[in-house]
């Protein structure tokens, strides 16, 4: 690369989530000069905090725990601190066209040898989670099966099995069966193959001042200029440069850039040279996540903090009773497994599937962010289907020339939350650095048109 042809900045980062905050702190904190990029009037991606209700309402990601270290280390440098969740009390899970009521405890009896055989020998085909594709050869034999196929050569059925996929399109925010076997077991592994405690860690404890207090704490130690509003259409990579084009025309120049768009809006952004084999191949079929999630203000319901749960053909699969409000409402967290069976926006549908868990319940106001048709998003957490793992994923992580990935989608330990976007933000960084060292380009600020750097609040 020709060190003295002049460009905006040494690096630029495409999408100001998690993953965007935190390799522009890192690598402004090794002195190289960067610009963040986001698409969005706003910033925090797949997060976002909103007032609701007098509350802190998460509408995107939340639910964090010490068990994800790589957003444990923040929440531990910034002070941050967490909200519990109310244990749950009674049950209601849908199967065979009925209703069924239990104790917590009756639910967990009825479905914890099921889902514990589904996702047996978790630890491994993951021995080390943080290197998923460690133990090959037996990932490649369990990357080829389905949830339903596991679940049929199990000889799962009736209430079991209906409880079983309920929790599993939970997880994969879709009709669980074509999911893949390994996205579970991958998830178990992560905390060394104890389904309960993975149930803490995913839906236990969230911040109090909500995730945007982290964001901007993160970003609050960066350095660069960030622009909203620029929706990067077009990334060209020449011997001189990086560049990048916008929709609206403008275009930047870099030495190097990390782009961290989901997995789901990579193939909006035409690259040239185009994209590696796996990771176009990978854009082309997609991942599987397709539903939504609703936070609910509900009358007529019990008093108690209640979860209910049905197999994917109910279009409110999960729906779980945080807290009541001084005038007898009550605060729901509920999961569509799929937008199509239940538009967000449609609050007559919305009440009637709230009904089909408690026929006198009203809704009085509901709260989401479509993400599945955000046009920057097209998706909520991304999900595998059978093979991807193995055959893609190595590819979708590797950087291309001077242009680097990093994100929640392209993470290696907790793939698809915000740990894994921060994780991969770290090793993205880590590499830009020894790129820029390796090409004699490392702290070329006087080279820059970004020469005063600007703290961003
Ligand atoms: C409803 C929901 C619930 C979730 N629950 C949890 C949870 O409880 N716990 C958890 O850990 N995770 C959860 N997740 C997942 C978590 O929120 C995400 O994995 C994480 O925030 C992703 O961070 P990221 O930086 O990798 O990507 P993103 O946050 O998606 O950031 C990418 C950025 O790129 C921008 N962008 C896209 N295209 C372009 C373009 N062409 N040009 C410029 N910018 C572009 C986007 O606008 C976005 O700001 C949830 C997600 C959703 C949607």
């Amino acid at each position: 690369m020709d060190q003295s042809f002049e460009v905006d900045a040494d690096v630029i980062i495409i999408g100001g989530g998690f993953a965007g905050a935190v390799a522009l702190r890192e690598l402004s904190s090794r002195g190289v000069n960067c610009i963040l990029l986001e698409a969005r009037d706003c910033l925090g991606g797949r997060t976002r905090t909103i007032e609701w209700h007098g509350r802190v309402t998460e509408v995107g990601g939340q639910w964090l725990h010490w068990l994800q270290p790589h957003v444990w280390s923040e929440v531990t440098r910034y002070g941050l601190e967490l909200y519990e969740r109310k244990p749950i009390q009674r049950v209601r899970y849908a199967s065979g066209g009925a209703i069924r009521e239990c104790s917590v405890g009756e639910f967990h009896d009825l479905y914890s040898g099921a889902w514990q055989t589904l996702y047996a020998g978790a630890t491994d085909v993951f021995p080390r989670p943080h290197d998923p594709l460690y133990a090959q050869a037996k990932l490649a034999e369990i990357d080829k099966l389905s949830i339903r196929d596991k679940l049929t050569a199990d000889g799962v059925e009736g209430e079991v099995l209906d409880a079983v996929r309920g929790l599993a399109s939970v997880s994969f925010n879709a009709p669980p069966d074509d999911g893949a076997l390994s996205q579970g077991m991958r998830r178990l592994a992560m905390v060394g193959g104890d389904p309960d405690l993975l149930a803490q860690t995913l839906q236990q404890f969230r911040l109090r001042d909500g995730t945007r207090r982290l964001h901007s704490a993160i970003l609050s130690e960066g350095k660069g200029s960030i622009e909203l509003n620029a929706v990067v259409s077009q990334i060209r990579q020449n011997p001189q440069a990086v560049e990048i084009l916008l929709a609206d025309g403008r275009t930047f120049t870099s030495r190097a850039a990390v782009v961290t768009v989901p997995l789901s809006t990579l193939g909006d952004i035409e690259f040239s040279p185009p994209l590696a084999k796996g990771k176009s191949a990978f854009v082309s079929e997609g991942q599987m996540t397709q539903g939504s999630m609703f936070w609910l203000r509900l009358r007529n319901m019990p008093q108690e903090a209640l979860l209910a749960l049905a197999p994917p053909e109910h279009p409110l699969s999960y729906l779980r009773v945080d807290d009541e409000e001084k005038d007898g409402t009550v605060i729901a967290n509920g999961f569509s497994p799929s937008r199509k069976a239940l538009d967000p926006s449609d609050r007559s549908a919305i009440e009637k599937a709230v009904r089909l868990w408690v026929p006198k319940a009203q809704l009085v106001e509901h709260v989401y962010h479509d993400w599945a048709t955000d046009p920057f998003s097209k998706q909520t957490w991304t999900m595998l289907k059978p093979g991807q793992l193995s055959s893609y994923f190595d590819d979708l992580q590797r950087p291309e020339g001077s242009v680097f990935f990093a994100g929640a989608d392209y993470a290696s330990g907790w793939f698809g939350f915000i740990d894994g976007a921060i994780q991969s933000a770290h090793v993205a960084s880590r590499q830009v650095a020894a790129y820029l060292q390796e090409k004699g380009l490392e702290h070329s600020g006087s080279l820059n048109k970004v020469d005063k750097q600007q703290r961003v609040a």
